[in-house]
């Protein structure tokens, strides 16, 4: 069917005058969100339509619901093997991943309809695309923020206990995109903020990108202070006034930072597998407001649709420089720090002591009043407890469960056939301390103090040795080193941080 289309469109010279039709929210006049079915409809019909489009399945939702990628590219080997070439970043879209925030779904149908009609033709000839419209199909369905079985997937990266999660990383695997952009809604009604003070937030568009300090340093420092500053320029002068993302402000006496450092969340997870990645939070419109569509929906998906393309036609004219990165980054990475090898496994905010304040607009919910307010800046980025890479972790315990979690993230690991003597740095807990000032909205996090003792070991059969020459390295050390702020024994399902000699440890290899 799709050949014989294909066929069609090539036998008239109006291959792209091709009417392409509406999106199921156009068609319904931007009244009523259509459900999950009717945009895979949609999504299909497109993939029919045009030679440049092709819908992948991802897999399914905890509710049955499948989840699909529309590949757009003019490239006939990137639709077929989904292979990157050379000159072009592949950029993969997640909408939704928060059911209940669907304007990006929209506007990722929006501008798929577009390429295939041939419009922004310079787009598709330097990009190849994965649109995941909806990353949450089963949020879509039931308006909430979590799939069918209550799974929040936003900070199930280092777990991966949802199946969406699961796929989506998988998908990451597969299409090894050098950009993920990973669209969100923020409302501007706070239950303390709003209820109880009397305040709304006022902001269009924030953005912000991976910033944990492990990841690779050129590709951390160039999205830092080359691709973000452009971004929100490049957003405000289109007309939407963008600025860097401050964190959920709740309460008005509260101190303000960035997006968390944590890699639970997508943002991050993504960006130290080498990748350059893009947070965007627009603006979800408060629910008593009047507007010309229900809660302002065809404004705020207007707003997503700019936000995307102009994300686009950034990285478009920075393919050069920001392909050599993030690919030099997924083959090498290397710290930011001096030797090139160095994590910190401590990394938190604190004041920041060249601007300790900044100036925020809050808008009165009373009466609609905009005043700019005061918070106490704590976006200094701390690092503690320096750790050089080592040659491999050696897995102890609960042998075949790590195994199919590192499976899952794609970490290439080794399982012991027979007894192996290895000099090992067995770590040993010496005492737990709570992490200190754990602020509401922040997952509390439990530090072990650690003392490092130089040992021989002998690893058992059936006992795994993680190599830390792939290109996961410094995300799988994060993940496996209890040392780490970010490790997986921070998940509740994994609590093995207690006193005593850790089960997982690095070693170094002959
Ligand atoms: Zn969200």
């Amino acid at each position: 069917m799709k050949i014989l289309l294909s066929l069609l469109l090539l036998c008239t010279s109006l291959a792209w005058a091709q009417p392409v039709p509406p999106t199921p929210f156009e068609n319904g006049k931007f009244l009523t969100l259509p459900d999950s079915r009717d945009i895979g409809r949609y999504l299909a019909e497109l993939d029919a339509l045009s030679p440049k489009a092709r819908l992948v399945s991802l897999g399914t939702s905890a509710g049955g619901r499948p989840i699909e990628a529309l590949l757009m590219s003019e490239s006939p080997v990137f639709l077929r093997e989904y292979a990157a070439e050379t000159d072009k970043p592949t950029v993969m879209i997640f909408g939704s991943q928060h059911g209940n925030e669907p304007s990006s779904a929209e506007a990722i149908q929006q501008l798929a309809r577009e390429l295939v009609a041939g419009e922004h033709p310079a787009l598709l000839s330097r990009l190849n695309l994965v649109l995941v419209s909806m990353a949450n199909p089963d949020g879509r369905d039931l308006s909430t923020r979590h799939n069918a079985n209550d799974d929040n997937t936003n900070i199930d990266y280092v777990a991966l206990n949802a199946g969406e999660t699961r796929l989506l990383v998988d998908a990451l695997h597969t299409f090894d995109p050098d950009v993920v952009y990973d669209a969100h809604e923020s409302g501007i009604w706070k239950r303390v903020l709003t209820r109880e003070q009397g305040w709304m937030t006022d902001v269009e568009a924030q953005f912000d990108m991976g910033n944990n300090p492990n990841i690779d340093g050129p590709l951390r420092a160039y999205t830092e202070q080359r691709l973000l500053p452009a971004l929100i320029e490049r957003v405000s002068d289109a007309g939407l006034a963008a600025v860097r993302y401050r964190g959920e402000i709740t309460d008005i006496n509260q101190s303000v930072a960035r997006g968390g450092l944590g890699i639970t969340n997508l943002r991050n997870y993504a960006a130290m597998q080498g990748r350059v990645s893009i947070l965007v939070e627009n603006r979800l419109d408060n629910k008593d407001g009047s507007y010309p569509t229900p809660r302002n929906i065809a404004e705020r998906v207007r707003k997503q649709h700019l936000s995307i393309l102009t994300m686009l036609e950034l990285v478009a004219d920075e393919s050069e420089r920001l392909v050599s990165l993030s690919r030099r980054a997924r083959q090498q990475w290397q710290s930011g720090t001096e030797d090139g090898r160095i994590l910190w496994m401590g990394v938190s905010f604190d004041v920041n002591r060249d601007e300790p304040e900044v100036t925020l607009p809050l808008v009165r919910f009373a009466d609609g009043h905009q005043q700019q307010h005061r918070f106490r800046n704590h976006d200094a980025i701390v690092t503690r407890e320096p750790v050089r890479l080592a040659d491999a972790y050696a897995v102890i315990r609960e042998r075949q469960r790590m195994a199919d979690w590192l499976a899952r993230h794609h970490i290439v690991f080794e399982t012991v056939r027979e007894p192996r003597e290895l000099v090992a740095e067995r770590l040993v807990i010496e005492q737990l301390l709570p992490q200190p000032k754990a602020r509401p909205g922040v997952r509390e996090k439990v530090q072990a103090r650690v003392r490092v003792e130089e040992q021989s070991v002998t690893l058992q059969a059936g006992d795994l040795l993680v190599p830390m020459d792939q290109s996961l390295a410094p995300l799988a050390a994060l993940m496996l080193d209890p040392r780490s702020a970010n490790g997986l024994y921070q998940e509740s399902e994994w609590r093995w941080l207690q006193p005593g000699e850790f089960p997982v440890f690095p070693v170094r290899l002959p």
